[in-house]
Order: structure tokens, then C-alpha cells, then sequence
């Protein structure tokens, strides 16, 4: 296997993978390859100037054609394990190229899956080119895992909604043009009260809050809407489907944030590998000693079982497994768990050079740890695979 590649060649050979994701794996790989000077310059930029340029390469390029497909190819290439290595080879490459791939591709789908005509021929042809930047807010301060306590309101008048409250942690929030927000309505309690809207960032009311500064920086706010007034045909969906709309997408996008996971692991172990076989140590070389080839070796397995797990819930998903959720949770927790493993190892094989600010392992280290927060927690995935375990079971006692 050649070294710079973002991906495991024998993997994609797997019968999961038709023709069709091979190249997109293969033409995925070039243009990451071709910009890897860019990538360097990327930490000169801000994270917004970064962001808002990024989305807008990915466009041109033509990576975000499945937002608005003019054909069935288009669509295909969003279909699950498209998404999947996308993030996988992008986070191999760069922290903020899978970013502004992932949270576009995440704020568009909910209007994919449940917009009106309307709504798709005002939002999707500018998220497709880059354009309009998007943004998906749920969370509070106050409503993080336990989203069915969320509080932001929406009171409905004669002319639509006027919203009043707070968003945080916003991914994309200091640079969006449109956010995806869910919002109470209370057509019933708790998560049965909630409803999504589609707001323009410009809407009167609608405002950043506070830029927030994570220790992987990106384009990630809190947000305020004071007497914000939408019209009636800002309701993406029905009245009252906030909960499930916001659901179905975390279901969906967990796996491909287990993807990511995998393209930094892959990263991390690819840098320890080349750097242990070049240091001198003992007369010899680090590799010769058994503990670092017992922890190349770790890195090794942890990495397939990962990808496995990811390739597995993509297929699932894509093959119409009503299961897949469960799938894409078992992907996203091992991913995620193994990945800070592999890297934190990758840290340790650099010694002394692993914790050099902005060196890849730091970055890598410091890139790794959100994704066993956001999309759900590992401990919330682990009550969704318990779960649905429980489900099963009942199913089959029937
Ligand atoms: C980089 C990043 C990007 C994000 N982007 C977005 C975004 O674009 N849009 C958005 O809406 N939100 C976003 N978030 C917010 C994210 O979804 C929340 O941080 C996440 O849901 C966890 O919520 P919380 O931070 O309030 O933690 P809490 O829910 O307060 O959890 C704190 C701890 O308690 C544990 N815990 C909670 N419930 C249980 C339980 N039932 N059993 C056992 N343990 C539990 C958690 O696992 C965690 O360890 C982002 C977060 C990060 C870090």
C-alpha cells in the first residue's frame, strides 16, 4: 500500500464497493494530493476565510453535486459510502476540508429529505455551487444529548413564527447564509413540541452571538434570535417534526463522522510508521524494537476493525437495512474511541516532536477529540446500540 494514500486499497476492493466508489475513492485521493501545499497554507487563513473558501473549492470541483442532481449519478454520489470516503480521504488530507465538506453536506440534507419543491429551488442550487453556506442548530447550552429539553421558541402568529432564543456550538455559525434551526412549538410535549425552520443568517433578529474558539479551530458560534419572524413556508417538514427530522440526520451522518475518525487515524499511524522507520535509536532503528512494533501493530488492527465497522454501516444503510442507525452508531463509537487511541499513540511514537504546537500529531491530537462529543456523545451511542439491541430482541420474541 503506497503511503499517501487516504484509504486501504484492499478495503475498497471488498464487495461492498461497486466501480463507481472505486474512482470516486481514486479521484478523491488526486485532488486532495494535488493540494497538499494548500494545506499547509490553510492555518495562514482565519477558519472563516478558510471555511467560507473551502466550501466554494469543494463546489467548483464539483463535490457537493448531489445537493442539487441534475441526474441520477449526481444523486449516487451522495449516497452513503460516497459520503463515507469522501470524509475519510478529506480528513486524511485536512481537519477543515472535511469540515466544510461535512457540515455543508449535513444542513443540506435535512432539506433534501424533507423540503417542499419551493424550499429546494430557494436553498439547494447555492449550496450545491458554494454559494450559500449552511448550518444546522440544535443544540443549547442547556440541551446538548438531551435535545428534547430544548427550549428556543416559536410562537405562531397570523404571518408565520417569531422565534426568541439561543443556539450554541454551532458549527459553521460565524459564516452560514442559512441555518437549519429546530425550535419549540409545542404541538406536543417534550420532543413531540419541536419544529425545523429555515432561517437566512440576514433575517431580521437573527444574529452570532459569540464566536467560540475550539482547540481545533473552525468556523463554530453561538447563536441568538430575538424577535425573529419567519413566515409560515419557513417550516421545513410539518409542525411538530423537529425531533424526528433532527434524528434522521444525526443517524445518517454518524457513520461519516466515523469515517473522518478513520482518515485522522490513518494519518497519524501512516506519520508514526515513516518516522520510526527513519530514528535512530540503539545502533538501530525505533522500528527494530518490539514494544514500537507492538504499538504499530495495535494501530494496525484498531484501524481495520474501524473501517470495517464504518464500510459495514454505509453498506447497511445504503442496501435499505432499516437497522442502519444502530449500524451507523456501533461505527461512529469504535471509530471515534480507536481513532484518539491510534492517534494518542502516533504522539507518543514522535516523543518530544508529537507535542510540538501546529507538528501533525499535535494537530491531530488536537483535531481528534470533538468527534467523540458531537452527533451524540460515546456515551449516547452507547444507549442507542443497547437499544436497539433491546428492540431486536423484542422483535424477535414476537
Ligand atoms: C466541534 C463541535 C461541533 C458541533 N457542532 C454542532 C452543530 O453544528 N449543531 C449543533 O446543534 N450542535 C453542535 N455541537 C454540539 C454537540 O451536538 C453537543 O456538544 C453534544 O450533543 C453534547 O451535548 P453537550 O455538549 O451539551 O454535553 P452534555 O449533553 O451536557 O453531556 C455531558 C456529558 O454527559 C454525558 N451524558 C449525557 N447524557 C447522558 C446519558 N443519558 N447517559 C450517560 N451519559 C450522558 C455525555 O456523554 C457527556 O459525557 C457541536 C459540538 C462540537 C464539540
Amino acid at each position: 500500500m503506497s503511503l499517501d494514500t487516504s484509504f486501504d486499497p484492499e478495503i475498497l476492493q471488498l464487495p461492498f464497493y461497486d466501480e463507481a466508489h472505486r474512482n470516486l475513492a481514486r479521484d478523491i485521493g488526486v485532488w486532495c494530493r494535488e493540494r497538499t501545499e494548500q494545506w499547509e497554507g490553510v492555518r495562514q487563513e482565519t477558519p472563516e476565510q478558510a471555511g467560507l473558501r473551502l466550501v466554494k473549492e469543494l463546489a467548483q470541483s464539483g463535490w457537493f453535486r448531489f445537493l442539487d442532481p441534475k441526474s441520477e449519478e449526481d444523486a449516487a454520489a451522495g449516497d452513503f459510502r460516497s459520503l463515507c470516503l469522501m470524509r475519510e480521504a478529506l480528513a486524511y488530507a485536512e481537519d477543515l476540508a472535511d469540515f466544510a465538506f461535512s457540515i455543508q453536506a449535513l444542513s443540506a440534507t435535512p432539506l433534501l429529505r424533507h423540503g417542499s419543491d419551493e424550499q429546494k429551488k430557494r436553498y439547494l442550487p447555492g449550496m450545491a455551487d458554494g454559494s450559500l453556506v449552511g448550518a444546522f442548530a440544535v443544540s443549547e447550552e442547556e440541551a446538548g444529548s438531551d435535545v428534547a429539553a430544548l427550549t428556543l421558541r416559536a410562537e405562531r402568529t397570523d404571518d408565520g413564527y417569531v422565534l426568541n432564543g439561543r443556539k450554541a456550538w454551532i458549527a459553521n455559525g460565524s459564516i452560514a447564509g442559512l441555518y437549519c434551526v429546530i425550535a419549540r412549538t409545542g404541538e406536543g410535549s417534550g420532543p413531540l413540541g419541536l419544529t425545523a425552520f429555515l432561517v437566512p443568517a440576514d433575517t431580521p433578529g437573527a444574529r452570532v452571538l459569540e464566536s467560540v474558539e475550539p482547540i481545533a479551530p473552525r468556523s463554530f458560534a453561538h447563536l441568538a434570535f430575538e424577535d425573529c419572524k419567519v413566515p409560515h413556508d419557513a417550516v421545513l417538514g410539518k409542525p411538530g417534526a423537529g425531533f424526528v427530522i433532527a434524528m434522521d440526520l444525526l443517524e445518517r451522518f454518524r457513520m461519516t463522522v466515523g469515517a473522518a475518525a478513520v482518515g485522522f487515524a490513518r494519518r497519524a499511524a501512516d506519520a508514526a510508521l515513516a518516522r520510526v522507520r527513519t530514528r535512530p535509536a540503539y545502533g538501530g532503528r525505533l522500528i527494530d524494537l518490539q514494544l514500537v512494533k507492538a504499538s504499530l501493530a495495535d494501530m494496525e488492527v484498531k484501524l481495520n476493525a474501524a473501517s470495517l465497522l464504518v464500510t459495514r454501516a454505509a453498506w447497511e444503510a445504503d442496501r435499505g437495512n432499516r437497522r442502519y442507525p444502530a449500524h451507523s452508531s456501533i461505527a461512529k463509537l469504535h471509530a471515534t474511541e480507536a481513532a484518539q487511541e491510534i492517534i494518542d499513540a502516533s504522539v507518543q511514537l514522535f516523543g518530544a516532536a508529537g507535542v510540538v504546537k501546529d507538528s501533525l500529531p499535535e494537530r491531530l491530537y488536537r483535531q481528534i477529540r470533538s468527534l467523540r462529543i458531537y452527533e451524540g456523545t460515546s456515551e449516547v451511542q452507547l444507549l442507542t446500540i443497547a437499544g436497539a439491541l433491546d428492540m431486536r430482541r423484542a422483535a424477535l420474541a414476537k
